[in-house]
């Protein structure tokens, strides 16, 4: 028996939209992706969606056109992909990261409250694992706590149709950012998405993910007579092809009907686990999840074991994630203290996702449950 830790249900049916930008001059940016960002507007009910080929990409023209610059802090949580403290890195600015709450592992509000200063220019808070921080609220508490514009950027890569309090990301934060990575809820193998109502900072990301140029391809060349640009600000290369671009409608369209399927399994899982009585993520019942991975937490000396004996069984699974400030460049950098990331490291040391998507099979959950209660009975 072997089960993946993923499956992307992209059957042969997709297969048309790339014939349908093939019979088409227009292999990068062009129309297609035009509508898919239209699409995703309406989606969310924002004004403005950009397209990009990651979200890191999508990420670093956000942060470049709100000017974040070395001298700058961004707070971002402990306990997250890599990506999301890299692009500040990148940029020159400064992560500052704080712990993650001990039931819901999502952004310590607290912390966040105490992390807030001067320098502080913009808040990357994390939907991990698709469960939804409270936009509204850290609005709210950013609000009392500075006087000066302190951007929210919600990393949406694990949560695409999460609603808290029946709103969908994007709603009170002033960015939003999405993935569709391979493994993500809605995939075009590398890609990503930010929407945002800021017309003026829509109108300087835009530029930037195509190197600062005024117009993009689709307008130098689909126009009787070509258009010649300029360059006003310094960008990157972040525009996603229609070519991969052709692949989101359909998934868009399904989300909510994947959603339930998700929904099932997840559950599903919920009760073959019970007794186990392993600790995973505690949210509140405002939280409408997108259900991204399922996790659960095992005892850290024993995670490598159950690990083994999980992939001797055919099991494949992953860490999402060591914290960040458990990782070699970060703590060496800013000189971290275990003490100070104590949640987000011990979970970073405990945490397993099992095999978990849109169709995963009822009997393989069964068996993934039953070679896991093997694993911690043999291990505890
Ligand atoms: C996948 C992921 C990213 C990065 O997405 P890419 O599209 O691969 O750049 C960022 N943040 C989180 C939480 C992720 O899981």
């Amino acid at each position: 028996m072997k089960i993946n830790f993923y499956n992307h249900n992209l059957d042969i049916s997709y297969q048309k939209f790339f014939n349908n930008v093939l019979k088409t001059n227009f292999l990068t940016s062009g129309n297609v992706g035009k509508k898919v960002e239209n699409n995703l507007a309406t989606f969310f009910s924002v004004k403005y969606s950009l397209l990009t080929n990651s979200w890191t990409n999508g990420a670093i023209a956000t942060l470049l056109a709100i000017n974040i610059k070395p001298g700058d802090e961004v707070i971002v949580p402990a306990m997250t992909f890599v990506a999301t403290a890299n692009v500040i890195e990148l940029l020159g600015a400064k992560p500052i990261f704080v712990d993650v709450d001990k039931n819901s592992f999502l952004i310590d509000f607290d912390k966040v409250a105490k992390a807030i200063n001067k320098n502080t220019k913009a808040i990357i808070p994390v939907h991990l694992y698709g469960n939804m921080v409270d936009i509204k609220k850290l609005r709210d508490l950013v609000n009392k706590k500075s006087n000066k514009k302190i951007y929210i950027i919600e990393d949406s890569a694990h949560c695409f149709e999460g609603k808290y309090n029946n709103k969908l990301c994007g709603t009170y934060s002033d960015f939003a950012i999405f993935s569709f990575y391979a493994t993500k809820n809605i995939t075009c193998g590398e890609g990503g998405a930010v929407i945002t109502n800021h017309k003026s900072l829509f109108e300087k990301i835009k530029e930037i993910r195509t190197h600062g140029m005024t117009n993009d391809a689709i307008r130098r060349f689909q126009k009787k007579n070509y258009v010649p640009w300029n360059m006003n600000r310094l960008g990157i290369k972040a525009n996603l092809p229609d070519l991969l671009a052709c692949l989101l409608p359909k998934q868009i369209s399904e989300v909510f009907k994947n959603h339930k399927k998700r929904r099932k399994a997840f559950l599903f899982y919920d009760s073959l686990l019970k007794d186990l009585k392993l600790r995973t993520p505690l949210l509140n019942d405002c939280c409408q999840k997108a259900y991204h991975l399922y996790v659960v937490l095992v005892n850290p000396n024993q995670r490598s074991n159950i690990i083994k004996y999980l992939n001797a069984n055919g099991i494949m699974c992953t860490i999402n994630y060591t914290s960040v400030t458990d990782l070699n460049y970060y703590k060496k950098k800013y000189k971290l203290k275990a003490r100070d990331f104590n949640i987000s490291n011990i979970l970073g040391r405990s945490v397993i996702s099992l095999p978990f998507h849109t169709n995963i099979k009822r009997n393989d959950q069964k068996y993934v449950a039953s070679i896991l209660k093997s694993a911690i009975k043999k291990y505890e």
